[in-house]
């Protein structure tokens, strides 16, 4: 639009010339001083930000294209400053960036979050990935013999010395283990397995529905609540394969209920020539019960208690990188190593370092404790973490801000130990401003906090908060909360 032409409205059935007005031709001067492209690239804020290049120039273009639209709208007549203008573009960019995975601190009291992430790897083992990400690694290379070695061997040694396998293996996911397994040793048969237990672990995998995507037949037995010995047994016909036990994770039956031991499926399993498998779910390493956590399956106990394969998650309460773990009969690993899927599930390089990293530390179980933050975390008493709440609230009033320090509850999280309630302690602001609006402009922070709301009040909990996060945490809680 020339600034000189008048301006044709239609309004009906009468054409209206307007003249332009002192207005338009203002915005018009304005348009033609918004900054080329290339000049506010070359600002010194856009230069020193640390933001690529082709990213900083989108939101410059989108910078430029929200002022343009705003003039001539006649929403401002002014054009800022270029660093203004430069500013605005970092801002925005910064803002995009966000949309990436960034870190986050995690002031829920879940442990194994799985929107966040599960598990946070040992110190170690995230150097270990870091290091076998960045450069090259000695994956399938055998520094002895120069020649091609095992993929997995490093954490075949340590998953034996842990929990006294036979043989291990490691894919992807746990989900990735339980579908390697049926479909490598009970394809084309059925697969028996309690109606108790055909639970679904979450994000739709379902047990029913993996079996038959596996080329098995689900043979359910026994009821939701009760199924016994005689069941299983009364279920074997020639075209059974195996015998299937699930921890139910993610939900507890109570009440009248009676399930069958891996012991007892054992015996039956083994007079049967059957297999015998156990997927265990969150794959405990060691007893958990010092921290309160009693019902959870360890992999060495199942497979002393006779079952021959042991399948769990990685990164759950063992506190690793994501992965499945199958362990077992040396016979039945092998047929799973040589199945064409265990090419398409095998885990890659900076998991393999990482798990390696992570296992390690289990050899010694003082260090773990100290060294791996799932059982950190967990095995934080109530006192330890009321007076890391004093410690922050102090942090906090220091700052400038006010907190207070109120009793929580903290869980495992991700389907582990359903029902269990840790004592805990956490944070919560106090403030003119309404929860929602702190837990927000939390979230919004260059490093969100992510809390939650309880009864009207905003809740962080310290469990799952590294210590080394309370000066931040202080500082821009006592600046939102003033
Ligand atoms: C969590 C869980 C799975 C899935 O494990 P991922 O490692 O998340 O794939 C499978 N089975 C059971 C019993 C589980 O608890």
């Amino acid at each position: 639009m020339q600034p000189d032409e008048p301006l044709l409205y239609s309004a009906g059935e009468k054409d209206v010339i307007l003249l332009p007005t002192a207005e338009h031709c203002n915005n018009e001067t304005a348009l033609r001083q918004i900054p080329h492209v290339d000049k506010l690239m070359k600002n010194k804020i856009i230069t020193d930000s640390g933001i690529y290049r082709h990213e900083a120039a989108d939101a410059v273009r989108e910078t430029l294209a929200e002022l343009r639209d705003k003039l001539k709208k006649g929403e401002t007549d002014k054009v800022p400053g270029e660093d203004v203008l430069a500013q605005k573009a970092v801002s925005l960019a910064q803002k995009h960036e966000r949309k990436n995975i960034i870190r986050v601190i995690n002031a829920t009291g879940v442990i194994l979050h799985s929107t966040l992430g599960r598990a946070c790897l040992p110190a170690a083992a995230a150097k270990a990935a870091q290091e076998a990400a960045g450069a090259y690694c000695t994956l399938e290379y055998d520094l002895e013999t120069g020649a091609r070695g095992s993929r997995t061997g490093c954490i075949e040694e340590r998953l034996q010395a842990v929990t006294g396998c036979e043989a291990s293996l490691i894919v992807n996911n746990n989900a990735a283990a339980v579908l390697l397994i049926l479909s490598g040793l009970a394809r084309g048969g059925n697969v028996i397995v309690s109606r108790g237990e055909l639970v679904e672990i979450g994000g739709g995998f379902r047990i029913p529905e993996i079996i038959t995507q596996c080329g098995c037949q689900l043979r359910e037995v026994g009821t939701t609540n009760k199924t016994r010995l005689a069941d299983y047994a009364g279920a074997i016909d020639a075209d059974t394969r195996a015998l299937l036990k699930i921890h139910t994770s993610n939900y507890k039956l109570i009440g009248f209920t009676e399930s069958v031991t891996v012991k007892e499926l054992s015996g039956l399993a083994k007079s049967k020539g059957l297999t015998l498998i156990e997927d265990i779910g969150s794959g405990a390493l060691t007893d958990l019960m010092r921290y309160g956590i009693n019902d959870e399956p360890l992999a060495a106990t199942s497979l002393e208690d006779g079952a021959d394969i042991v399948s769990f998650s990685g990164d759950k309460l063992l506190g690793g990188p994501q992965c499945g773990v199958i362990l077992g009969r040396e016979k039945l690993i092998k047929a799973l190593k040589t199945h064409p899927l265990y090419r398409a599930l095998r885990a890659d390089k900076m998991t393999i370092a990482a798990m390696e990293a992570t296992l390690r530390i289990y050899a010694d179980q003082p260090l773990a404790e100290r060294e791996i933050p799932v059982l950190s975390m967990l095995s934080l008493t109530a006192d330890e973490l009321r007076s890391r709440a004093e410690k922050l609230r102090d942090k906090i009033s220091q700052c400038g801000g006010s907190a207070e320090v109120v009793q929580a509850k903290s869980a495992a999280g991700s389907g582990s130990v359903p029902g269990l309630e840790l004592d805990s302690y956490a944070i919560a602001p106090v403030s003119e401003k309404s929860a929602s609006r702190i837990e927000r402009e939390l979230r919004e922070l260059p490093v969100p906090i992510i809390g939650h709301i309880e009864k009207d009040r905003l809740l962080l909990d310290v469990r799952t908060i590294f210590e080394s996060d309370y000066d931040y945490i202080a500082d821009s809680l006592a600046r939102i909360t003033p």
